[in-house]
């Protein structure tokens, strides 16, 4: 047995910007795998549902590269409303988020 067990709180922890990349990276790939998906889906799919989901897509493409533009200023996990740190765990959920969650919701 082992005496060295491994704390698995990493959930408090603030992601370092190796890891939000990472984080960020995946966010895109997902979203650029659907987006191909889409394309491939042609006239299957409803026309004006795919032109809501791609425009969705690519809307969050674009907060994905804001956040990659944060990482490289330091200025990444700070909320653009109130200049308060964005909890870890939403930026968990939420990799890209601009706002913490009290600032979103007068955004809205
Ligand atoms: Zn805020």
């Amino acid at each position: 047995m082992s005496a060295d067990t491994t704390p698995t709180d990493h959930r408090l922890k603030p992601a370092t910007a190796h890891e939000t990349r990472q984080r960020l990276e995946h966010e895109r790939a997902t979203r650029l795998t659907q987006l191909q998906a889409l394309a491939e889906a042609g006239e299957e799919a409803a026309e004006h549902l795919m032109a809501a989901q791609k425009e969705t897509l690519q809307r969050v493409l674009k907060e994905i590269d804001a956040a990659f533009a944060r990482v490289e200023d330091g200025r990444y996990g700070t909320c653009q409303g109130c200049s308060k740190p964005i909890p870890a765990e939403r930026l968990e959920i939420l990799p890209y988020a601009r706002y913490c969650v009290p600032c979103q919701r007068t955004t809205d």
